[in-house]
Order: structure tokens, then C-alpha cells, then sequence
């Protein structure tokens, strides 16, 4: 008889949301245990949010993520976001709504909601244990479960989930390893990529003077004259580049196309909706009023002053120039950067600043109903070492609640 029915490994959000799932979906009496690597549990939900936890968006839709389309929305359909609130809610963590649709603790905390979901798996009795990280699963010859080998010792467990995240923020304890498992197990694993991360510019781009100024933009990424991804939000100027909750979703856009060779090219509209056109016209008519007004002081009217003098140093014009002196050509240049400025990427901010993995395991890989395997009987997937990544406002988070309580359900309950 093996050591536990059910292992969970990885902790973290979708870990525990799965622990708990399978001990209320199972009688009582069954064993799961879960196993994770790190010192203590849900270093990831702690950082998350600024430390505040965006646990949920008030509108999760199959659009708001990378992946397999049709079956991210059966899965998001099964555990919505009306779920996780009401499912917070009973653990004690009312949520609120931000203005922005995100939803946060009421308690402002992130530490509420990792303790509200320890303590629900401690009073279901799974067994957590820390500093066990896993190095290979294998079926038993018995085909009747798996043998685990972790740093700690074995375990043989009846049925397992593989829950161990993705690459970013590895000193989280989320390093990758897991897809090597998941490959010791007949998967395979699509190529992965830093996703929500900041951007670095080359250094001779004027961000570092602007670092600390928010713009609402809109970014593009062009990849061989074919635009890949457009969103319009706020950008963040930062001393290495760029960041913000419009790069950060752009990013995953600029990181795939880079990492495969494609040279991709990140454009910014400082001035959100409007064509060339409308911002030449717009400009020629505000010179018309004001001709002996400095090119600077137009500006300024339109963008932070320190802005407008960085706009107007890239593109070589005077800032003290009267602006009726404009030439033409000078004006269609400042009009060019005003509404597609390429913004020279060199790289992404690496992923200990990631805050999700584009790439994973293949959601065809799984069954989408109950997230078991279809590589390996008795093995259920969840959370992010999936192929599927959210943009940012909870959407991630909602995944691996999703996820976790789909294997969670299905593995906790006992088939005979
Ligand atoms: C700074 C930051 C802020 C974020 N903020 C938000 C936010 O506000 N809202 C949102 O929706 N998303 C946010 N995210 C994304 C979100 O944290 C992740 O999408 C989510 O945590 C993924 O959950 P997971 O359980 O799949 O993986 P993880 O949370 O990464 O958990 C995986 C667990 O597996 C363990 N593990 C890994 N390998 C092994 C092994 N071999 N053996 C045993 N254990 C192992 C790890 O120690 C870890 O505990 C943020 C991410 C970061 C980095």
C-alpha cells in the first residue's frame, strides 16, 4: 500500500488550492501530503501584488491569457471568479474591488491569504512538508501509483500532482525543475519565456533621466512589419528602462519573438488613440495660436516637462526654438517620435523580476475536465507549469485557484 494517496508537489498557490479541493472532495482517512522545497510555503504569494495579493479580477475571460483558448475557458468556466471570492470568503478573506477591476484582501494583505489557506489545509489535515524538494517520479512497477525521491527521502503516493510553477522569481523555490519531472513522466514542454517582466533599453535612450514618470501609452510590438500584440495603459519610466502594467503585458509579446530570432520592435504612442495625422494636425494648429511659444512650452502642455525636454532632445530640435520657426521636416519628426517612438529593447529584466512563464506543459497534454495527464494515469497538472499565462490584474492567481481546485477535485476523489 503506498505511503500517501495523494502527493501534491509545489506548494504554492495552485498547490494548496489543489490540497485543499482534493482533502474536501476525499473521505476521510486520506492521506495527501504536500511537498515543496522551500523553507516555508507561498514565498510567491507573499511578493505578490506589491505584498498586498491581487488575488482575483472582477472579469476573467479566456482573452485575458495566452494558451490554448478553448480549454482555459472550460477551465475558468468550472472555478470562476465568482468562485474564488465566494471561496475567500468562507476561509475568512473577504476580497475587494479596485477601480481597476482587480480584486485585493480586504485586510490589504497578502499574508491573510497565504495564512487563511494554511490554516484551511491544516484543519483538513494534509500533511505539509518543506525542505523536501522532489528530483524524480516515476510509476511504480505495480502501475498502481508513484515512487518519489526528494531531497528528505521517498514517499509512494497513489496518485500525484505536479504543481511546481514555472521560472520566475526563482529564489521563490519555482526553478523550472518541475518540467523535468513532468518530462521524467512521457510530457512534453513547449519552449519558455520571461512573461510580465520590465524591459531594459540601451543605454543611450533617455529613460534613466525620466525614471519615476507614469504615461498612459500605447505599445505595439511589430515583428517583420506584422503587428503582434497592441495595448493601450500606463508606462512606467525606470533607471534601466521600462515597466509598468502596459509593458509588463506587452513583454511576453517582445520576449517569445526575441528569444526565436524575429527581431521584434517595440513601438510607443505617447499620445494613445491618436494617428499621425490627428497629432500633426493637432500640433500645427496649437503652433498657429501660439507661434512665438518655445517648442518646449508647447510640449509641456502635452507631456511632463521633463518628458518634453527628453522628446525634444531625441529628436534634435531646439526646446528653446519659437515654435512658428518649426521646419516641416522637424515637425514630422517630433510627430513621428510623439506617436511611434521605437523604444530600443536590448533585453528582458531577467526572471528574478518575471513575474509569470509563458510556455509549459501542453494544455492538450491534459485532460482539460479533470487536469489529469494524459501521458501518465493517476499524474494531474496545475497552476503554472502550464502552457498558459494571464496578463496582469489576477488573472495568473485565478489560473492556479482554477487549476487547483479542478486536479484537486478530481484527485481527492476516490475511484474504486
Ligand atoms: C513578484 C510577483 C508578483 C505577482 N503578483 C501577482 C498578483 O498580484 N496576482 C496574480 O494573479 N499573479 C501574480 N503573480 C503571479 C503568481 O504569483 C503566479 O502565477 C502563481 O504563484 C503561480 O502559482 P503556482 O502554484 O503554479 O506556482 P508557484 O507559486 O511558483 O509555486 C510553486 C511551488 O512549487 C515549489 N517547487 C518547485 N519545484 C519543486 C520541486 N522540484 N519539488 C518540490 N517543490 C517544488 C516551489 O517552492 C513553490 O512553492 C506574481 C508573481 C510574482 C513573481
Amino acid at each position: 500500500m503506498p505511503d500517501a494517496d495523494l502527493a501534491i508537489i509545489g506548494g504554492g498557490a495552485a498547490g494548496l488550492a489543489a490540497a485543499i479541493f482534493a482533502a474536501e472532495a476525499a473521505s476521510s482517512g486520506h492521506r495527501i501530503v504536500v511537498l515543496d522545497g522551500a523553507k516555508t510555503l507561498g514565498a510567491k504569494i507573499l511578493v505578490s501584488g506589491g505584498g498586498r495579493c491581487n488575488v482575483t479580477n472582477q472579469k476573467v475571460q479566456a482573452q485575458d491569457f495566452n494558451g490554448s483558448r478553448n480549454i482555459v475557458r472550460n477551465v475558468l468556466a468550472a472555478f470562476d471568479e465568482a468562485a474564488t471570492v465566494r471561496w475567500f470568503e468562507s476561509m475568512g478573506v473577504p476580497l475587494t474591488r479596485e477601480p481597476t477591476g482587480k480584486l485585493f484582501p480586504v485586510a490589504d494583505s497578502a499574508r491573510a491569504v497565504l495564512a487563511a489557506l494554511l490554516r484551511r489545509c491544516e484543519s483538513l489535515g494534509v500533511a505539509l512538508h518543506t525542505q523536501s524538494r522532489v528530483k524524480e517520479i516515476s510509476p511504480l512497477s505495480n502501475a498502481e501509483g508513484f515512487a518519489i525521491r526528494h531531497e528528505r527521502g521517498e514517499l509512494t503516493s497513489t496518485k500525484v500532482i505536479l504543481s511546481t510553477g514555472g521560472k520566475s522569481l526563482p529564489r521563490s523555490g519555482s526553478d523550472g525543475f518541475g518540467w523535468e519531472i513532468a518530462k521524467q513522466l512521457g510530457h512534453t514542454v513547449t519552449p519558455t519565456y520571461a512573461a510580465l517582466v520590465p524591459l531594459v533599453l540601451a543605454p543611450q535612450m533617455f529613460h534613466a533621466e525620466l525614471a519615476g514618470i507614469a504615461q498612459d501609452v500605447e505599445l505595439s510590438v511589430v515583428v517583420g512589419g506584422t503587428r503582434v500584440d497592441q495595448r493601450a495603459g500606463s508606462m512606467l519610466w525606470t533607471h534601466f528602462g521600462i515597466s509598468g502594467p502596459v509593458v509588463m503585458d506587452a513583454s511576453r509579446h517582445w520576449t517569445t519573438a526575441s528569444e526565436t530570432g524575429q527581431q521584434p520592435t517595440l513601438r510607443c504612442n505617447l499620445l494613445p488613440g491618436q494617428t499621425f495625422e490627428q497629432a500633426e494636425r493637432a500640433i500645427v494648429a496649437a503652433i498657429a495660436k501660439r507661434p512665438k511659444a518655445a517648442m518646449l512650452t508647447h510640449l509641456a502642455t502635452w507631456f511632463p516637462e521633463r518628458v518634453a525636454a527628453a522628446l525634444l532632445r531625441h529628436t534634435e530640435i531646439d526646446a528653446t526654438l519659437p515654435a512658428g520657426q518649426l521646419s516641416r521636416d522637424a515637425r514630422r519628426t517630433l510627430v513621428h517620435a510623439l506617436t511611434g517612438l521605437v523604444l530600443p529593447v536590448t533585453q528582458h529584466r531577467g526572471w528574478n523580476y518575471a513575474e509569470v512563464t509563458a510556455g509549459g506543459v501542453p494544455l492538450s497534454e491534459i485532460d482539460y475536465r479533470t487536469l489529469q495527464s494524459r501521458k501518465a494515469p493517476g499524474l494531474y497538472l496545475a497552476g503554472e507549469i502550464l502552457d498558459c499565462d494571464g496578463r496582469i490584474g489576477g488573472f495568473n492567481f485565478q489560473w492556479a485557484w482554477a487549476t487547483g481546485y479542478l486536479a484537486g477535485k478530481a484527485a481527492g476523489t476516490v475511484t474504486t
